[in-house]
């Protein structure tokens, strides 16, 4: 198995009739681009960059991000790097940013709402990024959005920021596509609003799963409750591909339901354009990929969404449609 994985390292993914889709991975820092380049990777879909702020002392400067975000941007060589402003709040603290004791952290005060409170070291995260642009095909991506309100004032503080270097001279690529996470549920059922304004959705299952099922993700004892598999989030997923293509955008998941053997026949089956995993996961869904027909899997995923009652029925359906 290991011997197939590796001929596939620089093979593009195929489904078996014949369609393209993107595999990409989840990173963390400069250093994971080893593994991503080793595994195959068709790009970055998610640059967790909140590390670069979890591994200082103090805020990172606009220098040390620049040289952070142009070493993937160059490592990846014009292929896309999906970078995400910083997610912190939630379970990731910060020693030198001191927030209030929350009763509800996960529903408080974190990525985004801290970027647009914060205004001035979200700038200098987004200049940044603006300069690191010249060096390869980046995306930006915005955490916990919840409101057009939130896209659009952190939109509108992307554009200033833009504009403001342009002026200085600073060579800026004309091409930077921006976006959004969909991992709260107000977000998923408006997508098709906030399909007209974003470049592109990435599906963040992590929290999307967590927040719909009311089941915290670090907590043991309502673990039963979180399921990828339950019909309702399968329908949410459905909801905003639907939307993102209606209105011609691409829509990803870089959530870890994206490289889950079980989940990808039907996200396939759903029309998910781009899946971001961690690197190693990468070569085996391009092996399950190369084995599964769209079509097919379409009328999987119909079935799945229409039909099915529970996340049990969901996963029989799977294996009866993915049997050899
Ligand atoms: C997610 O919520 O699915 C996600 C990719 O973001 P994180 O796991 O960093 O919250
Ligand atoms: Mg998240």
């Amino acid at each position: 198995q290991k011997a197939e994985w590796e001929k596939l390292v620089h093979a593009e993914t195929i489904t078996a009739d014949g369609k393209h889709l993107e595999l990409a991975a989840n990173i963390g820092t400069p250093k994971d681009l080893e593994g991503v380049i080793k595994n195959g990777g068709e790009g970055v879909g998610l640059y967790r960059t909140e590390f670069l702020y979890m591994d200082a002392s103090d805020f990172p400067s606009e220098e040390d991000q620049f040289n952070a975000y142009k070493a993937v941007l160059e490592g990846m060589a014009g292929k896309p790097v999906v970078v995400r402003t910083m997610d912190i709040g939630g379970d990731k603290e910060l020693p030198y940013l001191k927030l209030p004791h929350e009763m509800n952290p996960f529903l408080g005060y974190r990525a985004i709402r801290i970027s647009l409170a914060e205004d001035g070291m979200f700038r200098t995260q987004l200049r940044a990024l603006l300069r690191a642009s010249a060096y390869g095909n980046l995306r930006i991506m915005f955490p916990m959005i919840a409101t057009l309100q939130d896209f659009r004032s952190a939109k509108a503080i992307f554009d200033e920021e833009k504009a403001k270097l342009i002026a200085e001279g600073v060579n800026v690529s004309d091409d930077i596509q921006v976006g959004i996470m969909i991992e709260i549920p107000a977000a998923a059922v408006l997508a098709d609003r906030f399909a007209k304004e974003v470049d592109f959705f990435s599906i963040g299952t992590n929290d999307l799963i967590q927040y719909t099922m009311a089941a915290d993700r670090m907590n043991e004892r309502v673990s039963y409750l979180y399921q990828p598999y339950n019909p309702s989030i399968l329908r949410l997923i459905k909801n905003v591909i639907d939307a993102a293509h209606a209105e011609g955008k691409w829509a990803g998941m870089c959530g870890e339901m994206a490289g889950d053997q079980t989940a990808v026949p039907l996200l396939m089956g759903l029309g998910l354009d781009e899946f971001s995993m961690s690197a190693t996961s990468i070569l085996r869904t391009r092996s399950l990929m190369k084995r599964l027909d769209t079509t097919k899997m379409a009328e999987l995923a119909e079935k799945a969404v229409t039909e099915c009652d529970t996340a049990e029925e969901v996963v029989a359906l799977v294996e009866e449609y993915t049997a050899e």
